[in-house]
């Protein structure tokens, strides 16, 4: 997606929002804790619609990666 092709449709039709100076705009945020969230990179396919989303900022991937769970680790009462 990132490279311009999408990954859905196969075509050359993807846009990026990521030099939006609005990008954080109402919505357009992953919350990482209380006080913290990023602001997200859209990826849009015109051709398809198909959206992909990315953070962007390395200082709010390490606070995630600092305070979220591992999405690998099980935990005791996961029913799977
Ligand atoms: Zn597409």
């Amino acid at each position: 997606m990132r490279n311009g092709i999408c990954t859905k449709c196969g075509r050359a039709t993807v846009y990026s929002g990521r030099d939006m100076p609005a990008k954080a705009s109402t919505g357009n945020t992953v919350p990482i804790d209380f006080q913290h969230s990023a602001a997200l990179d859209n990826y849009v396919c015109i051709g398809c619609g198909y959206v992909e989303r990315y953070i962007s900022d390395p200082q709010a991937l390490e606070r995630i990666g600092k305070q979220w769970r591992d999405a690998t680790r099980k935990r005791k009462n996961d029913a799977r």
